[in-house]
């Protein structure tokens, strides 16, 4: 399968922030892996338009379940697909956390996400009282089954294993610890939607830099990453591809 280095820019970037995007393409114009780039809404529709003809896909970082109506400030999966999105985060640990996001929730969204022909990429992990507590697969199971739509397929599904504890710290699980999860979650997935799972591409997340990339893109199953941090900067991210590229 391809595998995918995915960035989160969170709330982070103006038009500016667009040089990086050129830089990026100018020094990975065609990788052997599949790049994405989560910008700002405000951000997408020019990315889009920057990555028209290169191997960078542009996505959202959330969206409306509801196809259209009196949802202030929100936006729907097909607002973002319109606006040239082929991707979309959901469940993001900072929404579920800030915006109390349950699983119903980010099953809801993604599966509007799938109807509106976007890839949907459901975010898991556990926090650390939970990891500590020896719950880490048992919550993340519970996620897996709570928010991952019965129907997906291997095009319209990424799922992406988060501790929140790792998110921006730059704490990172073991490498044994990377791998009982990944595995776990594949057959985890594989129960839920069958053999569509193997063609899921599963990243991690969580303080993925240039310096332990290539250790953790060396786990079985670990077929990218999603990058928060590290994706603001040209030079950091393409370092990120380029490892996973090569792996
Ligand atoms: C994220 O927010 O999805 C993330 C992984 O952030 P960071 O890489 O900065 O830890």
């Amino acid at each position: 399968m391809r595998k995918l280095a995915a960035g989160n820019w969170k709330m982070n970037g103006t038009a500016a922030s667009l040089s990086e995007v050129a830089a990026l393409l100018a020094a990975h114009p065609a990788p052997a892996c599949d790049m994405l780039l989560c910008p700002p809404a405000t951000l997408i529709a020019r990315m889009a338009d920057l990555a028209k003809g290169s191997a960078l896909h542009v996505g959202g970082q959330d969206c409306h379940a509801k196809a259209s109506g009196a949802h202030t400030g929100d936006l729907s999966a097909a607002m973002l697909a319109d606006a040239g999105a082929s991707h979309v985060i959901l469940g993001h640990s900072e929404r579920r956390t800030d915006h109390r996001e349950t699983d119903a929730q980010v099953l809801a969204k993604a599966e509007a996400a799938q109807v509106a022909g976007l890839v949907a990429i459901i975010c898991i992990g556990e926090t650390e009282a939970e990891r500590d507590a020896g719950r880490t697969l048992d919550v993340i199971g519970t996620q897996l089954a709570g928010s991952v739509p019965q129907g997906s397929r291997a095009e319209t599904l990424v799922v992406a294993y988060e501790p929140v504890w790792a998110i921006g710290t730059g704490r990172t699980p073991t490498i044994a610890e990377i791998a009982e999860v990944h595995a776990f979650l594949l057959a985890r997935l594989t129960a839920r939607i069958g053999a569509e799972a193997a063609g899921v591409q599963l990243l991690y997340g969580g303080s993925v830099k240039p310096s332990n990339a290539a250790e953790i893109f060396a786990v079985p199953h670990v077929d990218g990453a999603l990058v928060g941090g590290a994706s603001l900067k040209a030079a950091d991210f393409g370092a990120i591809v380029a490892a996973l590229a090569a792996a």
